[in-house]
């Protein structure tokens, strides 16, 4: 039999959230595809000083890492590796231990020196031979070493990937210190300058800033034109002169203007403070090393476990051609990417800011960076930008409208909407409260159709729920021909939807009632805002990303409690409807023993194996481990074996020896403030989708043929993978599971195996009905290979 494959795993450079959850996911995938794993204490610390430093590492040792923030195998920056000597040591201490294959959570700096070690391995051997420190014999099964890097930065400072372990966390630390300064400087009238990190790269504050509706930020990839001082000030007059009562400047440790030349908080400070200018008062607050820590929100437990688990099957697949890769995020998908060419595309952006080409600088970060800081501008600076103006015979009447159960993002989408509306000339008009409310309170006195009123709207970055008023009525129960007459009386020229499945299905109906009433030929397009995150055609919804957040908050805490109880399991029912993506993502996130969602469906055979491996696994612990259980249920996973149901069981059989109890977190998943993420991306997409309808022009110029005949006039926005696309309702008509409201393959059921597989679970029953199989075979595991 061949010896166990072994391999090490350690964490290096600055530290960052999620890195705890990454060595989890190595580790107990490692063991998972029979091999041995090591941790390696310290960085390449650990590597050089061996013995003590490289520890092989059991599955239970890992257990609680994935909520838990910094990095408990410890980080370092180590200076002997710079150095020939310091890494002819580290190889030696690797092949003594038998290691030939390691991964690496760290910056491009880590990352460099790992793919140095690569390269010099073979010579390395030698050396360490020649001088009589290893024999020829024991180098034999070693002569390649193979190395996957993982990139763990609050920077996100890495080209070729979207986002870095522990960024989103970073981006949620700021954003929840900026929304607390928010309310102290609305109620004073201040002023506050804001430095967050990000010393070559203003992801952070870029992202803060839109998360946040800042009202300027300094970023060292854009500085801004020579004038930035009257620049800056004429916006923060123009925002108080509408009747804003806080200003809120983000800045990047790395501000400069356009000569390099350092853009201090002081030097803001004194700007808005000036008596003789705006005179505000105006304070500093530096977030500081906060940014680094706490718990790793839902996204980077997602990336740290799916690309751990991806870079130890990339590590052992690696042969000697193989170059280097490091694992990469684009959009939604997790894929390998060389890794020497995307630590040049970094240094390049450095040395392109110093060169001063910053159209270059921006260029060379992801598209999503440049379209954030476009969709930024827009957002902070609206009406100003005279060039982004249409013509009048351009300029279009658009009507927003949200549907369903309230989503975090949709009111921030909504402010960039109407923020983009306004820089373009056209009028954008809320109809409020749904159909339902269009239909019967159009001929009020405070009617539902009102134009927005910016200087409220633009208050609504932060907020959560739907300003403008939710219904789920679709439009055929409010009456279409009411409606299409309203279209018509309002004269709207396209229609914008925000929301779930039935704003989905709403856009069907309108779509397919445009034969019987030709109001209805303009451009419709929906904005996918659910926290069920089941509508077809995105594999994202605003408000998803919310409340996988507050979910999991809510399963850290039962964790806690069922380990400090010592053996308990907690079945925690979410919500979700038919759709089990959140109960899923859930698992993966918060570290479920098991996950039962409608797709799979519950069976008494599968509840039984389950119990059977609960009664094992605490038979094993003898009262050791503290791990508290934690089991998710899907709302709709069954109708007989509840929450309740299930707990009861999983006690009694527990005949003493273990407890269960049920809990659920109801309506708090629909969540309070959104996440930056949601709203970052509400921005984003809810900029595009005003482009999208744009391009049909208004309803004067419409050919009603033409519009009928172009499908992508009644769409839905989404992520799809690694693009962000349109699609036609009716193309998305027939890949729609109506019965079940949700999309007949699911994106997301790859991870299935996944969170089983981390969470220990034996294979088990599947049940008669189970969709699984069906439901994954269109969505592929979402591996590219660049
Ligand atoms: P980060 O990984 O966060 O970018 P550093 O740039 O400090 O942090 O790198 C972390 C460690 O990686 C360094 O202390 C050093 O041990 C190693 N390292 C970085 N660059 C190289 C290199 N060019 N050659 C060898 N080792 C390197």
């Amino acid at each position: 039999m061949a010896p166990r494959k072994k391999i090490a795993v350690m964490t290096s450079g600055g530290d960052s959230q999620g890195m705890a959850a990454v060595i989890r996911a190595v580790v107990r995938t490692g063991i998972n595809m029979n091999c041995d794993v090591f941790c390696v204490q310290q960085g390449y610390n650990g590597l050089i000083e061996g013995g003590e430093y490289i520890r092989k590492t059991e599955w239970a040792d890992v257990r609680g890492y994935l909520p838990r923030g910094g990095t408990p195998i410890r980080t370092a920056r180590c200076k002997a590796f710079y150095e020939r000597p310091g890494r002819l040591t580290a190889a030696k201490n690797m092949v003594i231990n038998g290691i030939d294959a390691i991964i690496i959570c760290g910056g491009d700096g880590s990352l460099t020196g790992a793919d140095r070690f690569r390269a010099e391995w073979p010579s390395l051997l030698e050396e360490l031979v020649s001088k009589g420190e290893l024999t020829a014999q024991q180098i034999v099964p070693h002569k390649h070493l193979n190395i996957v890097g993982l990139v763990g930065s609050i920077d996100n400072d890495l080209s070729g990937t979207d986002a870095t372990i522990g960024c989103y966390s970073a981006l949620d630390r700021i954003s929840t210190v900026i929304s607390w300064v928010q309310d102290t400087a609305d109620s004073h009238s201040r002023a506050f300058v804001i430095e967050v990190m990000g010393r070559h790269c203003g992801w952070l504050a870029l992202m803060a800033g839109v998360a946040s509706g800042a009202d300027f930020i300094f970023i060292p990839e854009q500085p801004r034109e020579d004038n930035w001082k009257e620049e800056m000030c004429s916006i923060v007059k123009k925002h108080r002169d509408e009747g804003k009562h806080q200003t809120i400047v983000v800045m990047a440790e790395g501000a400069q203007d356009r000569y390099g030349k350092k853009i201090t908080t002081d030097m803001v400070k004194d700007l808005l403070s000036d008596p003789h200018g705006l005179d505000l008062d105006t304070r500093v607050t530096i977030v500081g090393h906060p940014q680094r820590g706490g718990k790793p929100v839902a996204h980077d437990r997602m990336l740290a476990t799916l690309q751990g688990v991806e870079a130890v099957h990339a590590v052992l697949e690696a042969t000697p051609e193989t170059e280097t890769c490091f694992i990469a995020i684009n959009e939604n998908k997790i894929v390998r990417k060389p890794l020497m060419a995307a630590v040049q595309a970094t240094k390049e952006v450095a040395e392109v800011i110093k060169a001063q080409d910053f159209e270059k600088a921006v260029k060379l970060r992801d598209t999503e960076f440049a379209d954030m800081y476009n969709s930024f501008m827009i957002t902070s600076n609206m009406n100003t930008g005279e060039d982004m103006t249409l013509s009048a015979e351009k300029r279009m009447k658009i009507g927003f409208i949200t549907i369903g159960a309230p989503a975090g993002g949709v009111n921030a989408a909504l402010r960039a909407a109407v923020a983009y509306c306004l820089s373009r000339g056209h009028e954008p008009v809320a109809i409020h409260n749904g159909f339902a409310g269009f239909a019967r309170h159009h001929a009020d006195e405070d009617s539902s159709v009102r134009p927005f009123d910016w200087l409220e709207v633009d208050t609504w970055a932060t907020w959560g729920g739907s300003e403008i008023g939710t219904n789920r009525e679709l439009p055929e129960e409010s009456g279409m021909e009411l409606i299409a007459n309203l279209i018509a009386k309002y004269k709207f020229d396209a229609i914008f939807l925000i929301g779930g499945f039935e704003a989905f299905h709403s856009v069907l109906q309108l779509e397919k009632a445009r034969d019987k009433y030709p109001s209805l030929c303009i451009p419709i397009t929906l904005l996918p805002a659910t926290i069920s995150n089941n509508v077809p055609g995105s594999e994202y919804s605003l408000g998803s990303d919310t409340s996988l957040n507050e979910l999991i908050a809510f399963a850290d805490k039962l964790k806690l409690s069922a380990s400090a109880s010592r053996r308990r399991v907690f079945v925690c029912e979410t919500q979700g409807g038919r759709s089990g993506w959140l109960a899923m993502i859930g698992g993966l996130t918060s570290g479920a023993t098991a996950v039962y969602t409608p797709e799979e469906g519950l069976s008494m055979d599968m509840i039984v194996a389950d119990i059977r491996h609960l009664r094992d696994v605490f038979q094993q612990d003898k009262g050791k481990a503290r791990a508290g259980r934690l089991i998710l249920i899907n709302e709709t996973a069954s109708k007989v074996h509840t929450a309740k149901a299930i707990a009861d069981y999983i006690h009694d059989e527990g005949h003493g020896r273990f407890q269960a109890r049920e809990s659920n977190p109801g309506h708090t998943q629909q969540g309070d403030i959104p996440s930056p993420i949601d709203r970052c991306r509400a921005v984003r997409l809810a900029i595009k989708c005003v482009k999208h309808l744009e391009q049909f022009g208004p309803k004067a110029q419409h050919d009603i043929q033409k519009i009928k005949k172009d499908p992508l006039t009644a769409s839905v926005i989404g992520i799809q993978g690694a693009a962000v696309v349109f699609s036609a309702i009716t193309d998305l008509e027939i890949q729609t599971d109506w019965k079940n409201r949700r999309p007949k393959s699911a994106h997301w059921m790859y991870m299935k195996d996944i969170v089983d597989m981390l969470g220990g679970r034996p294979s088990y029953p599947v049940p008669e009905k189970s969709l699984v199989g069906i439901m994954a075979k269109d969505a592929k595991r979402g591996l590219i290979v660049e």
